[in-house]
């Protein structure tokens, strides 16, 4: 079966590297926000290119810290695209805050700037823009925006860490940027981890406090908390790969050009693959590409040993734990054709060219119904 991404493979070309770090933590004996994390939040702020970076425990924290950091609860509302992975609505309600949604433009699947100021109102405090697949989201054109509004802009970056626009990373542009080291993503972990991205020292220093029960000094809380540290262990981990994340990212890109490639010359022009926004880069944490009958292609290509997903099968206003928040929204005409045909193909940095070929072979076969 080619999967969609290969975890044991990527491990195995690192592995030396990362064996060692492991133990050098084994053997320094601390094993919660020690070093090892100090280094981590340095070293990604320089490559994501902002002042201050916050590690905590998961990408869902990051964004549910954030949003308490600004004081975002009870009342307030957060607006958000109609098309991500549940967390980035999930953390909104977590800070009690009320979740509008907005829908997305129809060329990387991100928030359209242009749907965004009718869904501002005097009680919107923030705007949770998500750089979904990898595709820089238009933040440029959300800023002025947010700026005239007062609202804050937290860029959820979870799928796209390294990706630029206009030769900036995201997680620069907003008050804060939001990443997820979940061993999938394109910088993952050997478990959960998360990080706050800011150019901004004091919210920096709240969101520090906020991960740590709120205490700056010992046994003493400022603030009401959590516990959302990361370990050494996964920090460690991370500084080995965040080496290699430029080239893996460089990898997936080459990727993606080669099944564009590939999908031209088999003449396959009824699959949409993805297209790059002008000033934007992709990092491809997914390659997620539009076809029709795209519930028999899937099943199709798992008959052939080719692993597939939908990203996302729903919006998140049709989520049921959504609901309450959700009666009468909507239409969201664009997120919604997107739930009905997109699927996502294997790329990750250690894929072949023949196993691309493969999958496009594959594909060529299950769009003719051709019986497996
Ligand atoms: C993965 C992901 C998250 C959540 O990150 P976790 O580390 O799994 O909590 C949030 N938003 C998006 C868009 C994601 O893909």
């Amino acid at each position: 079966m080619i999967p969609l991404v290969d975890l044991r493979a990527q491990y195995r070309a690192i592995q030396r590297e990362i064996d060692q770090a492991i133990s050098a933590v084994l053997h320094g004996g601390q094993f919660v926000l020690g070093p090892e994390v100090a280094a981590l939040e340095t070293e990604v702020a320089a490559y994501c290119g902002t002042r201050y970076a916050v590690a905590v425990a998961s990408g869902t924290d990051a964004l549910s810290l954030s949003l308490r950091a600004f004081g975002v609860g009870p009342g307030d509302e957060v607006v958000t695209t109609a098309l991500s992975f549940f967390a980035t609505a999930e953390a909104i309600v977590a800070v009690g805050a009320t979740p509008v949604f907005a829908d997305i433009e129809a060329v990387a699947y991100n928030l359209d700037p242009g749907q965004l100021e009718s869904k501002v109102t005097s009680k919107t405090k923030a705007v949770i823009p998500v750089h979904l697949y990898g595709h820089p989201c238009a933040v440029d054109r959300i800023l002025p925006l947010a700026t005239r509004c007062g609202l804050r802009v937290i860029e959820d970056c979870a799928q796209a860490i390294g990706a630029t626009l206009y030769g900036k990373r995201v997680g620069s542009f907003g008050d804060v940027g939001c990443l997820s080291f979940y061993p999938t993503k394109n910088l993952g972990a050997f478990g959960d981890g998360g990080m706050v991205l800011t150019n901004d020292g004091d919210v920096a220093e709240r969101i520090r406090w906020l991960r740590n029960h709120g205490s700056r000094e010992k046994y003493v809380h400022e603030l009401l908390g959590t516990n959302s540290r990361l370990d050494e262990l996964q920090a460690a981990i991370l500084r080995v790969k965040l080496r290699h994340l430029e080239a893996w990212n460089a990898a997936r890109r080459a990727h993606a050009q080669r099944y564009a490639a590939r999908f031209r010359e088999r003449g396959l022009d009824m699959i949409t693959v993805p297209r790059e926004l002008p000033g934007c880069r992709h990092a491809y944490h997914l390659f997620s590409v539009r076809l029709p009958h795209r519930d028999r292609v899937q099943q199709e290509l798992a008959k052939r040993q080719v692993s597939s997903q939908v990203c996302y099968p729903r919006i998140l206003p049709a989520q049921p734990a959504l609901r309450p928040w959700c009666v009468g929204v909507g239409p969201f005409p664009v997120a919604e054709a997107v739930t009905r045909d997109v699927l996502s193909l294997p790329v990750y940095p250690e894929l072949t060219p023949d196993l691309i070929d493969e999958v496009v072979a594959a594909i060529a076969d299950a769009q003719q119904g051709g019986g497996a």
